[in-house]
């Protein structure tokens, strides 16, 4: 330990660009815990066990895990939450009693994003686009809501394997040029389309002019603004959800797993956003 105080880190590669830093150190000083301090650590997957590893004795409570590393967090640690196992990758990591546990809090993260407009998913028609580690947590989530799945990627033959080891629908190949958005309550983006130049829409197989009040669409790709995903759901009246508030969303409840605390959502999107 280092004096009192307690650290927690997010350990990504790359990782400068993380806005998990600015938020959770706003919400912690927020609830007046001065003596916890979150900081960015790049590490490269050979040293990620290493790392990890070592972190407890150098004052860390805990950390939050991202891409490469979320499997690797699940594989290193002694007990892992239900979610986390059924997902088979961990975004939080907390060291307590010389043992770390693996939680994930992406998939719930999600849902708490959706439950401003849909408090309850059970029967509701859901869409997930992308089949890769995002993709994965999505549908597990909005299927453990009792939502009813149907999930596009762009390579099908990853749909088709994720949704036949989740118990959800893939959508047929002949439909990728045409999907009708209105026909979903709930539409979330996990792919990585728009990630690079904002136009996620492009590259998704939905009709732009389908979305429809009454749905919510989440894009969790984040960028400077909103993409196109976004904006066209937002011409057609839908309750948009960002990539950001998502973050928030996740980074909330890994906050209140090392600390026991409840922080305030807005602090947290305010520095989020700045
Ligand atoms: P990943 O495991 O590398 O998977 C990438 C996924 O995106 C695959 O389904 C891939 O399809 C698809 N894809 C990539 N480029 C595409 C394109 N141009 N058009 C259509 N689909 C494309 O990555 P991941 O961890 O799932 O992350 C996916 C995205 O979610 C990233 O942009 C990430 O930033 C975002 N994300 C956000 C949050 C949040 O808190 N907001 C959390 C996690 C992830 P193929 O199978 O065909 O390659």
């Amino acid at each position: 330990m280092i004096g009192d105080v307690q650290r927690l880190a997010v350990l990504g590669h790359p990782v400068a660009h993380s806005r998990s830093p600015a938020m959770q150190n706003a919400a912690l000083a927020d609830l007046g815990l001065e003596d916890w301090e979150y900081e960015a650590i790049d590490v490269e997957p050979a040293g990620f066990d290493a790392l990890v590893r070592e972190l407890p004795g150098r004052g860390f409570a805990g950390v939050n895990v991202t891409v490469p590393h979320k499997e690797a967090a699940l594989a290193i640690a002694d007990e892992a939450s239900e979610p986390a196992r059924a997902i088979g990758a961990a975004n939080t990591l907390v060291f307590a009693a010389g043992r770390i546990s693996a939680e994930n809090t992406d998939a719930p993260g999600l849902i708490d994003s959706i439950s401003p407009t849909f408090p309850d998913l059970a029967g509701r028609r859901a869409l997930a686009l992308g089949a890769g580690g995002a993709g994965r947590a999505v549908v597990w989530a909005l299927a453990g809501a009792g939502a009813r799945v149907m999930l596009w990627n762009r390579t099908h033959s990853r749909a088709e394997a994720l949704a036949e080891e989740l118990g959800v629908e893939v959508i047929p190949p002949e439909l990728h040029g045409a999907i009708d958005p209105g026909a979903y309550d709930v539409i979330v983006n996990a792919s990585a389309a728009g990630l690079h130049d904002g136009d996620g829409l492009a590259a998704l197989p939905l009709d732009p002019a389908g979305f429809r009040p009454g749905q919510t669409v989440v894009d969790m790709v984040y960028g400077k603004g909103p993409g196109t995903l976004i904006e066209a759901a937002r011409r057609g009246g839908a309750d948009t959800v960002d990539g950001l508030e998502v973050l928030v969303r996740q980074g909330a409840r890994s906050l209140s797993i090392w600390t026991g605390r409840e922080p305030d959502l807005d602090v947290m999107r305010t520095a989020a956003r700045g």
